[in-house]
Formats: C-alpha cells, sequence, structure tokens
C-alpha cells in the first residue's frame, strides 16, 4: 500500500510532508519523495528527492537541504509498474519539470498513453504507469494554464485507480487533486491546507476531514479547498469528524490491526480485481501466461503457499471448485515439496506468497516446473523471485 500528503500554507512543508508520510508508514512501500516549489517567478522550480527504502533515509536528506518552502507533495510508493527504485519513486515531473504529481493505484491504459505521448515527443524517465499522467498533464496545461483544470483533462484519458496530487511551478502553493478508486482525504488546519491518502498523515492539523468520491476534485491553497466535479462545477464534499486518538487512527478506528484487516477485506479484493474486470464485467487476467487452450485443458489445480497464504488458498479452493468444477488442493508448501504429488502438463499450480520471497513456495515453485506443471505466482512484490520464476504473476 502507498501514501500521498500534501501541503500548502505558512508552514515549513518538507517537516509537515516528512511526518505525514511516516505516519503511513505501517501502510508497507518501498520507496518515498517528495517535491517542494521553491523560488518565485522566473526562478520558481521544484525540488524532486526521492529515496528507495525507509522514510528515515528521506528525512536525513531533507534535513540537510535548507529548505523554506510552504508548498509540497511527497509519497511512499509501493510499485506495481517498474522495480523499486529512485528513478520510478514518485513525484514523477513532467518534461519541463515545472509540473510534478504523485499517484496511488494503476494506470491499466498507460501503455496505449505513453505510446502516444511518445510519438508527440514526450520523453520518459520511468517504467511507472504514473509518469503518463504528468505528461498528460503538461500537455493539458499548454492549452489551458490552470492546472486543476488540466487534472481534470489528464483524468478524462485515464483508465484505472488514482488519488492524485499535482503541483505547479507557474501556480505557486496550488496543489490540485483528484480520486478515482483510491482514497484521498483532504484537510484545512490552522497554518494552509492538507492532503492525504490516509486520515492519519492530518489528524494533527484537522479533525474534520473531506472524503472524495470518485469524480470529485479539491483545488488546494493557503486559503482553504474548493471541490469540484467531473464537468468543474463546485460542490459540497462530505465532511466527517474525526475522534480517533493516534493509536486509533493508525488502525483505522479499529482496536487492533487484525480487525482493521479482517474489514480492509472487501476494498482490498475489489482493489485487487480493478484493471482486470472488462467494462462489461468479466475477469480479463492476461497475466495469466496462460492461453485459452492450456486453460480449458487444466484438470488438477494445487495451490501452495505457508501460514496466512496457505489460509487465504481455502477460501480459493472453494471458490475453484464451486465455479469452475476443477478439484483443487491446498498444501503447505513446505509438504508439497518433500512428497511426490501427482502433476502433469494439465495441472495448474498457483503459487502464493505476499513476500514472494518465501523460500519453500519457491523450492515448490521449481520441483513443479520441472515436473511439468503451468505456475501460476500470487504475490505483492514486482519482480520478487516468485513473480520471476513463475509462468505467469499477479500482484495484489
Ligand atoms: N502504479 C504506481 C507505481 O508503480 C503507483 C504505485 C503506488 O500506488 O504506490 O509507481
Amino acid at each position: 500500500m502507498c501514501g500521498i500528503v500534501g501541503y500548502t500554507g505558512s508552514d515549513i512543508a518538507k517537516n509537515i510532508l516528512v511526518t505525514g508520510l511516516k505516519r503511513m508508514e505501517y501502510r508497507g512501500y518501498d520507496s518515498s519523495g517528495v517535491a517542494l516549489e521553491v523560488g518565485e517567478g522566473a526562478a520558481a522550480h521544484l525540488d524532486v528527492i526521492r529515496r528507495v527504502g525507509k522514510v528515515v533515509g528521506l528525512e536525513s536528506e531533507l534535513s540537510n537541504i535548507d529548505s523554506d518552502a510552504t508548498c509540497g507533495i511527497g509519497h511512499t510508493r509501493w510499485a506495481t509498474h517498474g522495480k523499486p527504485s529512485v528513478v520510478n519513486a514518485h513525484p514523477h515531473t513532467s518534461c519541463d519539470g515545472r509540473i510534478a504529481i504523485v499517484h496511488n493505484g494503476i494506470i491499466e491504459n498507460f501503455a496505449e498513453l505513453r505510446e502516444e505521448l511518445e510519438g508527440r515527443g514526450h520523453h520518459f524517465k520511468s517504467e511507472t504507469d504514473t509518469e503518463v499522467f504528468a505528461h498528460l498533464i503538461e500537455e493539458a496545461y499548454v492549452e489551458t494554464h490552470d492546472l486543476m483544470a488540466s487534472v481534470r483533462e489528464a483524468c478524462t484519458h485515464v483508465v484505472g485507480a488514482y488519488g492524485l496530487a499535482a503541483v505547479c511551478t507557474d501556480e505557486p502553493g496550488v496543489i490540485a487533486v483528484a480520486r478515482k478508486d483510491s482514497p484521498i482525504v483532504v484537510g484545512v488546519g490552522e497554518t494552509g491546507s492538507y492532503v492525504a491518502s490516509d486520515v492519519i498523515a492530518l489528524i494533527d492539523a484537522t479533525r474534520d476531514v473531506a472524503v472524495l468520491e470518485d469524480g470529485q476534485f479539491a483545488k488546494l491553497t493557503p486559503a482553504g479547498v474548493e471541490y469540484t466535479d467531473e464537468a468543474g462545477n463546485v460542490i459540497e464534499p462530505k465532511v466527517t469528524h474525526i475522534d480517533w486518538d493516534l493509536d486509533m487512527a493508525e488502525k483505522g478506528g479499529y482496536p487492533d490491526f487484525m480487525l482493521k484487516e479482517i474489514h480492509e477485506q472487501p476494498r482490498v479484493v475489489r482493489d485487487t480485481l480493478v484493471g482486470r474486470m472488462t467494462p462489461a464485467g468479466e475477469l480479463d487476467i492476461d497475466e495469466l501466461g496462460l492461453s485459452l487452450e492450456e486453460l480449458n485443458d487444466i484438470d488438477r489445480v494445487y495451490v501452495i503457499a505457508c501460514g496466512t497464504s496457505y489460509h487465504a488458498g481455502l477460501i480459493a479452493k472453494n471458490l475453484i471448485e464451486g465455479w469452475a468444477r476443477i478439484p483443487t488442493e491446498v498444501e503447505a508448501a513446505s509438504e508439497f515439496r518433500y512428497r511426490n504429488p501427482i502433476i502433469t502438463p494439465t495441472t495448474l499450480v498457483v503459487a502464493v506468497s505476499q513476500s514472494g520471497e518465501t523460500a519453500d513456495t519457491l523450492a515448490a515453485i521449481r520441483d513443479a516446473r520441472i515436473k511439468g506443471a503451468k505456475v501460476f505466482g500470487i504475490t505483492n512484490v514486482v519482480g520478487s523471485p516468485v513473480a520471476r520464476e513463475s509462468d505467469g504473476v499477479i500482484y495484489t
């Protein structure tokens, strides 16, 4: 899971951004970064600082920078497209470097958009899906000279999920925000306006947060926030009063993380399916790495996993047998690898590992492939061993 934070006001932005990013660390991430607005007029530019690894690394780099910027955006990234690296970390910038964005979610049509944008002369610096947003906004800005309008325009081209915050040196102090299928909250505190993907990042500043709905936009300035719909009409957002303390807020208002995660399951399933459903509501998993014929020939499924992934597999057994009528066994990878399971070329092995590194699961994958099975990995880490060694992979 990833995090967005943004601030515009009269305080030093870098401190607020780092505090917000640290608050969201519990969600997990692989890299982080900020963009700070510095200078004025012709000298105005964005300082973009990004680091792989923990936010403390970014924090120490920022502590060496004497920045009195009062507007900026920050991000913790969990890679979905492109490995965890400094160039792939957010914020991403437009060709001219005058626009920077942070994004949570997945842009499904990024490959087409990227090709089109490159065809029109845009130069891409990262492997992410996110970067197309920076270039789309840049193109729209040439016409509109209005950041909020350009973000709105860019969103009309994007298919997928996004929580997005953008800044532009030509509009100092403005943060333009958009949301679709990825949470965004906005609040106004004593010294300025805040945006985040999780209330925990802004409860120091305010307890009254506007929870954006899909298709809603927010334009933050130091003086306040204007909310609009897709057509640009001004709207009243839904404001929620948060009375949790910090500890509860970290757990989304639940007494413990386990309960929070149980309640998050429907959303997590929904998020995982976003980008894999056709407009007609059919599932389209082209990451499967199997042709339709191969899929039709499958006559036995093993779900191999350890720990919690094993328990998730038990649910998969019910679903696969119930829907596909294919005999499915769930096995602890540590057992599977040491016995001699019946595996043929029409066997599908589904290997589940959150980290993508679980040693027993990895050994079981290798074994299954040697015996001729098709192996499909489910993991949360791009480029992990499970991802690399499976015939197909789906990232959660
Ligand atoms: N899809 C984007 C990327 O891979 C955003 C990932 C995130 O939500 O952190 O860079």
